[in-house]
């Protein structure tokens, strides 16, 4: 039988792969994002449904699930990006505030609306994949901390719907090349560091972290869930 997959930011980088990954394993995928364009792209491209949506906004979310279908077999949750990435520092506590709630908003609260929201509808069999960040064990601000607080968030939820027959995992990935995250954003002496921090020598690709979101949401997968899979290339070299 055919899946339905929703991809949450799916219109570009690791999202992106996913959504064409499945697409290209026959499954019927909705991918979603605020920009419409990359979207449409997409879906003119690989047959994937397209849907407008900002996973922070619950408001958004109540309009996508009158979109949706009543079945969802895996909810990828992977909308998110490091917001305070070009911020000098805030000046005062309110820009503070507003930077680190954005992150948190952006990487922690986005996942939880968009499973609670859609927790109806998730068939027994199924899965949710979020994807975290090695930033949530090596430190990076708020960023850090929201991707840090969506695995442990994840063990509740493993535990609340383990009963019905649905895993709930994290992929973590490390440095992930070609994708908007950094593009234009780390200069060549940064990727150069992070590459050399690998074991295997090469930043990750968008499809190396797809494989695994993919692995997750197999029946292979099934005694699998509340844990948190590393895919950074054994990014643990200090020297
Ligand atoms: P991208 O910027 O290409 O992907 C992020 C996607 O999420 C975009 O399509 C963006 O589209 C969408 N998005 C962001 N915020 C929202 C929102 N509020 N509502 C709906 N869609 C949203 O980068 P990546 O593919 O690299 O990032 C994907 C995930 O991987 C992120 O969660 C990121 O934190 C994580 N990650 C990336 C790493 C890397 O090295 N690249 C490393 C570790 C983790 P739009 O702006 O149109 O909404």
């Amino acid at each position: 039988m055919t899946r339905t997959i929703v991809v949450t930011g799916g219109g570009t980088g690791i999202g992106r792969a996913a959504a064409q990954l499945f697409a290209e394993q026959g499954e019927t995928v909705i991918v979603t994002g605020r920009r419409p364009r990359p979207l449409h792209e997409l879906a003119a491209e690989s047959g994937v449904r397209a849907l407008v949506c900002d996973h922070t906004d619950p408001r958004a979310l109540t309009t996508l699930l009158s979109e949706l279908p009543d079945r969802i077999d895996v909810l990828v949750n992977n909308a998110g990006g490091n917001t305070d990435f070009d911020s000098d520092g805030a000046t005062d506590l309110a820009a503070y505030a507003r930077d680190f709630r954005a992150n948190l908003d952006a990487n922690l609260v986005s996942a939880a609306l968009t499973t609670k929201a859609l927790d109806d509808r998730l068939a027994p069999g199924g899965a949710v994949v979020h994807i975290g960040s090695i930033a949530a064990d090596q430190g990076a601000g708020s960023y850090g901390a929201a991707k840090a607080g969506l695995a442990a968030w994840n063990l509740d939820l493993a535990c609340e719907l383990g009963p019905r027959g649905i895993t709930a995992n994290v992929v973590s990935p490390g440095y992930i090349a070609d994708t908007e995250f950094f593009r234009d954003r780390l200069p060549d002496t940064r990727r150069t560091d992070l590459v050399s921090a690998t074991a295997t020598g090469r930043a990750g690709a968008p499809a190396d972290i797809a494989t695994t979101v993919a692995f997750l949401a197999s029946p292979g997968a099934r005694h699998i869930t509340g844990q948190v899979l590393h895919v950074n290339g054994g990014a643990y070299r200090t020297r």
